[in-house]
């Protein structure tokens, strides 16, 4: 349904960089489809050609048959139509209510009233947040949020929904109902699922199939137990082993006195004294309670789970700094 050919994406900075660079793959109508990867690895940049919010330079996507690359600016807005798109940090209108963010996409391709009141009812009602239809974004938490972004995703019943880490930015058990609510989508109407992810435990429980990928390239696609069973690469190793720790968190989480992150970092980041820096620049106590650290090649890739204690807002201000130097942190507990 979804057939992407030797596509290549350049940046220039400082001359050419290819940040996709000849991928080729194909999504199944009804599929849920993974791409996991470290940060800096290319996934948005390939899922955004998708409905070409990049415009790529080479290769060709085909959407049931039609090539996306080859639409004039109405076929390109019919084809956005038919994709919903879901994200990390939600994207919701904070000035409109759960029912005006829901009602948007309907508005702006100029449905009547009463069709758009319908689709609403029907969408909050799939996303169960019917009691929640006049209250605005800022007073929800983020599982909801992100309930809502998916409800204005699916207003315009789209074939495709493209999710950039839409569970990043929430706990394990707010992950878990999303990714539920993802695969009612998929089994109550045949939507096909493009998931990037850098979590191996959110791919592993909702992807039929995967796709690794790695400085540009997809180094391994297979079937999600395949995969598991016998990996090729050593990048997809290392997201494997990177799982195994999920049980131990469940430990970690009993006892934590504060806040709980799960820092992924690459050599970048590894190099440079990240924790000692937080704690000092910040003035919060921070724990280290796991980690590992596994040698790619010739570069460092590993994650740590770290117990942040101290003052709330001057831990935000850490979570902040961390953002600021691209440390990917996902929060453990709430
Ligand atoms: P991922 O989604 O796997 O984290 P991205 O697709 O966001 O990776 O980025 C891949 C690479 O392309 C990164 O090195 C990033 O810095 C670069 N990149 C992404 N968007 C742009 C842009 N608009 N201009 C220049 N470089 C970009």
């Amino acid at each position: 349904m979804i057939k992407i050919s030797n596509l290549v994406k350049e940046f220039n900075i400082n001359g050419k960089f290819r940040a996709v660079d000849d991928v080729s793959l194909e999504v199944n109508q009804g599929e849920v489809y993974g791409i996991i990867g470290l940060s800096g690895a290319g996934k948005s940049t390939l899922v955004r050609c998708i409905n070409r919010l990049e415009e790529f330079d080479q290769g060709s996507i085909e959407i049931e048959g039609v090539r996306v690359d080859k639409l004039n600016s109405k076929e390109l807005l019919n084809l956005r139509k038919n994709i919903g798109m879901i994200f990390q940090h939600f994207n919701l209108f904070s000035q409109m209510t759960v029912s005006e963010n829901i009602a948007y996409p309907l508005k702006l391709a100029k449905h009547s009233k009463a069709e758009i009141e319908q689709k609403v009812d029907e969408m909050l009602d799939f996303v169960e947040l019917k009691d929640k239809k006049d209250s605005y974004p800022s007073s929800l938490s983020g599982g909801q949020k992100q309930r809502v972004a998916i409800a204005r995703a699916l207003a315009n019943n789209p074939k495709i929904l493209l999710s950039d880490e839409s569970t990043s930015a929430l706990d394990p058990t707010t992950t878990q109902e999303i990714l539920k609510l993802i695969r009612k989508l998929v089994d109550n109407y045949g939507t096909t699922v493009i998931m990037i992810t850098h979590q191996m435990e959110v791919a592993k429980s909702i992807c039929d199939r995967i796709a690794v990928m790695q400085d540009g390239k997809i180094v391994e696609e297979n079937y999600t137990k395949e995969l598991f069973r016998h990996p090729k690469s050593e990048i997809t190793r290392s997201f494997i082993q990177d799982i195994s720790i999920d049980d131990e968190l469940d430990i970690i989480k009993s006892s934590a006195k504060g806040r709980l992150f799960r820092l992924t970092y690459d050599d970048k980041s590894y190099n440079s004294p990240i924790i000692s820096e937080l704690s000092k620049s910040f003035d919060i106590d921070i724990n280290i309670l796991s980690g590992n650290v596994n040698k790619l090649s010739n570069t460092n890739v590993g994650y740590l789970i770290v117990e942040f204690i101290g003052d709330d807002r001057k831990i935000d201000k850490a979570v902040n700094y961390c953002k600021e130097k691209d440390i990917f942190m996902e929060v453990l507990n709430v």
